[in-house]
């Protein structure tokens, strides 16, 4: 209220109160009855953390990668690192022995760095890694933010409504449309190692 802060005592613009309002009890007691008339209302707040909040599968929490019956199921191929805008994402690939099969010998995600933005989700053609709806987890130390496979992998059951969410939302032209950045290709953790 820019305009009534200049109003001086005795101003045209000046509100004049009423005998109730001079005596601010009756204020004071419509300000009562309202508080107790939500007292009695559903309650909408929640006790978190005690208790836990549900969330569906639209949420974006932590990304995490797939597994089916403890294999993984990317391929390392890398887009996801060169799609994520905070470089959050480092990865190892290697090779199976017996069908030549690539996989991520490490993967990483540094969870300090994730803006839960799902671009890596969005563009992995394996639908390998996705967005669960864990959001409460915390770390003593920047080191214990950095992700591996110990942490990342799901198995897909555990995901399964996620999966079923981006079967019916995702963006199918959002691989085609996104511009990668050549500067993200940097994610190997060899590259890193030999630094
Ligand atoms: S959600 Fe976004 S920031 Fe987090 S790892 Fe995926 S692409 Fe990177
Ligand atoms: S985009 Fe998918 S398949 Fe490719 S490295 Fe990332 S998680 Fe693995």
């Amino acid at each position: 209220m820019a305009v009534e802060q200049g109003i001086t005592k005795g101003d045209k613009k000046e509100r004049k109160l009423t005998l109730s309002g001079k005596l601010y009890i009756p204020e004071v007691l419509k300000g009562m009855m309202f508080s107790l008339k939500h007292m009695f209302r559903p309650k909408v707040t929640i006790g978190y953390p005690e208790k836990p909040i549900e969330l569906g599968p639209e949420f974006r929490g932590r990304p995490v990668l797939v597994a089916e019956k403890g294999t993984e199921r990317c391929v390392a191929c890398g887009l996801c690192a060169r799609a994520c805008p905070p470089l959050a994402i480092s990865m190892q690939a290697s090779e199976t022995e017996d069908q030549k099969e690539r996989f991520p010998e490490r993967f990483e995600i540094d969870m300090l760095r994730c803006i839960y933005c799902g671009f890596c989700e969005e563009v992995c053609p394996e639908e390998a890694i996705v967005m669960s709806p864990e959001y409460d987890y915390n770390f003593q130390d920047r080191k214990d933010a950095v992700y591996g496979k110990d942490k990342l992998l799901k198995e897909k059951e555990e995901v399964q409504p996620r999966l079923d969410f981006l079967a019916k939302k995702r963006n199918p032209n959002f691989g085609e449309v996104y511009n990668f950045d050549p500067k993200n290709n940097i994610h190997t953790l060899r590259n890193r190692d030999e630094q």
